[in-house]
């Protein structure tokens, strides 16, 4: 039996979502979460899930979201932002079946100062669920890991009750994952707050599932955005198994892995550091400085190999009167890019033991 047996392929939600974290707990494996910025980093996600056969999770963070719309428009009120997730939703929304996987849609990190955005995206899923039955996004991530642990609770569980309504998932993020991502700067942030404490999980833990089951959370243990050389932080995955223990203790459960976690900041991990995470009940890491590094690796050799026939549009090393447009039309030297992009995401499914699992 595997993830296609429980359910459909395409952009999954509700009940289903939980259905797929629930088996990759079950089986620990985690699903790698892809940044996607165009239809063609969308493609190429999808693209390589269907080959590694396993399920995927798309992410727009809010400025890949915009990226999406166009860096034409204009962001004021975090307008590009929305029109882009959305415009994002409905473009996997209408292939992602046609890959045969199934996929959850996500939004990435959303900041105190970034709601606007979140609330456009979750009054188009309420929109979206009026006419279909089901949420735009599978899922959405709230970031107030920068506020009080209090605050960022109460926020958290006041969106979680509108979600719980239409079957749409929130990850939330306690402690502080360091380095930088999407303007969002976290380099100079004290190590203490690089790990999240095991009474922090079980205060989230009881306050969300009083409303519903369907959330994670992304817990801090030394992880950083980006890569960096080693520092003086160092990851600690085996403290995720302090949470789930924490977490059973209080439950008197016996339920190994109580809590959904979510891993943020994992380009350059080792290997073994991954699957420890993925033991104590990580079922989603993120994937994006990686992808965005082998995105370009396609597109850059080809430019940097083909460069004779790139500069005019007839007149190449194989003669002066012989025409270029099939070295230049975009659809050969992006695509270069997909094929690298697909080939790390593979990589991804592997390490996170995800591959084959439909
Ligand atoms: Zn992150």
């Amino acid at each position: 039996m595997g993830i296609l047996d429980i359910v459909p392929a395409g952009v999954v939600s509700g009940k289903d979502v939980y259905k797929v974290f629930d088996y990759a707990r079950e089986h620990s494996f985690a699903i790698p979460a892809f940044n996607v910025t165009s239809s063609s980093t969308a493609n190429a996600a999808m693209e390589a899930a269907r080959d590694a056969k396993s399920p995927v999770i798309l992410q727009v963070s809010n400025g890949g979201a915009a990226y999406f719309a166009g860096k034409g428009l204009s962001n004021d009120n975090q307008a590009a932002s929305v029109a882009g997730s959305i415009a994002a939703a409905h473009f996997v929304r209408s292939v992602a079946k046609d890959y045969g996987v199934p996929v959850i849609l996500h939004s990435d990190h959303c900041a105190k100062k970034l709601l606007p955005w979140f609330d456009g995206m979750l009054a188009a899923d309420e929109d979206y669920f009026q006419k279909t039955g089901e949420p735009l996004f599978s899922s959405h991530m709230l970031d107030l890991s920068e506020e009080s642990k209090e605050e960022n609770i109460s926020i958290c569980v006041e969106y979680l009750k509108r979600m719980a309504k239409i079957g749409c998932w929130l990850e939330m993020e306690i402690g502080i994952t360091g380095g930088e991502e999407d303007g969002v700067n976290n380099e100079h942030v004290h190590n203490s707050a690089l790990y999240t404490q095991p009474e922090d999980i079980w205060d989230i833990y009881r306050a969300f599932s009083e409303i519903t089951p369907n959330f994670s959370i992304a817990a801090a243990f030394g992880n950083v955005h980006g890569v960096y050389k080693p520092g003086n932080v160092t990851l600690q995955p085996g403290l995720l198994k302090e949470h789930q223990d924490f977490v059973r203790e209080k439950l008197k459960t016996d339920k190994a892995k109580p809590v959904f976690l979510v891993f943020h900041g994992g380009s350059g991990s080792e290997k073994h550091e991954i699957y420890t995470a993925v033991e104590n009940g990580v079922v989603k890491m993120n994937v994006d400085t990686d992808t965005q590094f082998a995105y370009l690796e396609g597109i850059r050799d080809f430019i940097l190999n083909k460069k004779g026939y790139l500069m005019t549009q007839v007149g190449n090393p194989e003669g002066e009167d012989k025409p270029n447009k099939k070295f230049y039309d975009p659809r050969v030297w992006v695509r270069e890019g997909e094929k690298t992009m697909s080939k790390r995401c593979k990589i991804a499914f592997d390490d996170l033991k995800s591959s084959g699992t439909l």
